[in-house]
């Protein structure tokens, strides 16, 4: 007979869903088990958000020394780098987070169990893998993810025709890169390719690359993508991609070809909900691979609860987080809620893109009173002394009320600024937050005081309108 083990709560799935679901249970003293077949820290730390951020954090370090001289410092003509020291760097620190990670739900006591999970009822799962295991549970909280769409016309062959999995595990550059889709990870790595030297094709099939953010941050990116030398293939659908010795010729539907070294194809995720016993839990799939769930990231069963990219359209790990924190306590009895009012978007491409709330668009289309306020970079004192003028910081107010709908960055940092804005939005503070708020000079930071100065019609570093 095979072992059995019971637990009062069962996580299915290790990533950044996951895991703080398991560890928000488990500090209320019930029994967790985190079920995984792979390194813990899912695909934001061993395959998505951590190696692509420290591969971009290389890049940007090679761009600020090519800039040395403008600065004063000398560094002659011979300045190069290793990409396999760079992939290596990469390799080093996921390593050492996802260490600290085992170690972390070691201590919390959380019982790792390692082998994929399947429900055969809705409180009973089969794990087979390193660990082979039936687990009974009270309450059972899915996060199992998504992984990268493979399109039927040009599948992956991860040697030329490649995923963002497949690429981040190179060694070594190719000379050029087709990149089949405009979305946040296309540009990411299109950026992140262009800084390191390789000739970048971006192909996509919508009016515009990243079509989810507003017109002010897609046209100032295009811009800089095209002066850096980035093409751009807008309306433009792939019908195929072959291999050759030389790399890949990809086929647009007109007949128009593309030759490169390699293709990234970055179409999407499909949702990790087909093979894991959701018929024998009675659980409800909506069409789409989506898991229904409602604030309390409750599912139709009361006892199975479901995380992270199955369970919602953002897909960002930050949002599964907050979703596990809320499923981790409610499923050990709590009354948590999970809003989507401010959830902060950051696109780590050069310059950096950060956003939250509502774009001016949206907030007109729903039917807001909307004004926008916006300072340059290039206006602040601060961004002259680090050499970093390029973007723009803007703020989205309902002229009638004061209160900020939404706020959009790019430039400098915009990942790191973002956060004042969404601290704005979380709490429907109003411009008047902003303009009465004491910003630190100088900063970069001020391009917020000064952008709801423009938004409240009283500018102080720009002209009056
Ligand atoms: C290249 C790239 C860059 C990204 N960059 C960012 C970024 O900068 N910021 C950001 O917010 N997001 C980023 N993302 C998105 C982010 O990685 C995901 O939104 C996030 O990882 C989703 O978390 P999750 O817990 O839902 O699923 P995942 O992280 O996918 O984890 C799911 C886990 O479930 C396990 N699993 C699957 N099936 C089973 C089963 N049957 N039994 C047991 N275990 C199972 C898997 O092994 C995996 O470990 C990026 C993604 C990619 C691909």
């Amino acid at each position: 007979m095979q072992n059995q083990q019971n637990f009062d709560v069962v996580v299915l799935g290790g990533g950044p869903g996951g895991y703080p679901a398991a560890i928000k249970a488990s500090q209320s003293g019930k029994s967790v088990a985190l079920i995984d077949p792979n390194d813990l820290g899912g695909t934001c730390l061993n395959r998505g958000c951590i190696p692509s951020k420290i591969l971009i954090a290389n890049a940007e370090f090679y761009k600020r020394i090519q800039e040395a001289e403008k600065f004063g410092v000398k560094i002659g003509n011979n300045l190069s780098f290793d990409y396999a020291v760079m992939a290596e760097r990469k390799d080093k620190i996921v390593a050492k987070k996802r260490k600290g990670l085992e170690g972390l739900i070691r201590a919390n006591p959380i019982v790792h169990i390692q082998g994929m999970g399947k429900f055969t009822s809705p409180h009973t799962l089969k794990v087979v893998g390193k660990d082979n295991v039936i687990l009974e549970a009270k309450k059972v909280i899915i996060a199992t993810g998504s992984e990268p769409r493979n399109m039927s016309a040009f599948p992956f062959d991860h040697v030329k025709i490649l995923d963002s999995t497949s690429l981040l595990a190179l060694k070594s550059l190719p000379k050029s890169l087709v990149i089949v889709g405009g979305g946040v990870i296309g540009c990411e790595f299109a950026s992140l390719y262009n800084t390191l030297g390789v000739e970048v094709t971006i192909v996509e099939m919508l009016n515009s690359i990243l079509p989810m953010e507003s017109q002010a941050v897609i046209s100032h990116l295009s811009k800089n993508f095209l002066n850096r030398g980035i093409k751009i293939l807008t309306q433009a659908a792939v019908k195929g991609i072959v291999t050759n010795d030389d790399g890949v010729i990809v086929t647009l539907a007109e007949g128009e070809t593309i030759s490169a070294s390699m293709a990234l194809v970055a179409v999407g995720r499909t949702l990790n909900t087909s093979n894991i016993g959701l018929d024998a839990a009675g659980v409800i799939v909506e069409k789409n691979g989506i898991i229904a769930v409602n604030d309390k990231m409750e599912t139709n069963v009361p006892s199975i609860y479901a995380v992270g990219d199955i369970s919602s359209t953002f897909w960002l790990a930050h949002v599964a987080t907050r979703q596990g924190l809320v499923a981790g306590e409610n499923a050990v009895g709590g009354n948590a809620h999970m809003s989507y009012a401010a959830v902060p978007s950051v696109i780590f491409t050069d310059p950096e893109i950060g956003s939250v709330g509502l774009s001016l668009e949206a907030a007109k289309e729903k039917g807001y009173n909307a004004v926008v306020g916006a300072f340059p970079f290039a206006a602040l004192a601060k961004s002259e002394a680090i050499n970093e003028t390029d973007g723009f910081a803007q703020i989205v107010i309902d002229k009638d009320t004061g209160q900020i709908l939404g706020a959009q960055v790019v430039g400098f940092e915009a990942s790191s600024l973002i956060a004042e804005m969404v601290v704005a939005i979380t709490n429907e503070l109003t411009v008047e937050s902003i303009t009465e708020s004491i910003h630190a000079h100088p900063t970069i930071a001020e391009a917020w005081l000064e952008a709801a100065l423009q938004a409240d019609g009283t500018p102080l570093h720009l002209p009056p309108k």
